[in-house]
């Protein structure tokens, strides 16, 4: 049997008579990192094709991993997916924290 507990507050969710919420993000760059620029357009193509090749070598697996797209995926409980409707984003925890720093 798969074991389920909420991603935010630990709840058990396989035994509890409570429904399971299941959210998924997808994070995924807003930009292509191999498109051709306009201005790209004005130079020679081989010499396009020449830089965009080493566009890429100068990309670190750091870098490469951060635009290759992701998913994330947790589980929650009836009281953490209200919460975390109202703030998918923990803006207001964000916040809250900001404050106290203060
Ligand atoms: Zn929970």
């Amino acid at each position: 049997m798969v074991h389920f507990t909420c991603d935010l507050c630990g709840q058990d969710l396989t035994t509890s008579a409570d429904p399971r919420f299941v959210v998924k993000i997808e994070i995924a760059a807003g930009f292509d990192p191999n498109q051709i620029r306009e201005d790209d357009l004005d130079d020679d193509p081989m010499e396009v094709v020449a830089e965009l090749i080493q566009r890429d070598d100068t990309l670190s697996s750091e870098d490469l991993a951060a635009l290759s797209p992701k998913g994330f995926r947790f589980d929650l409980c009836p009281k953490c997916h209200g919460k975390f409707i109202k703030d998918p984003l923990g803006r207001e925890t964000i916040r809250l924290l900001d404050f106290s720093q203060n």
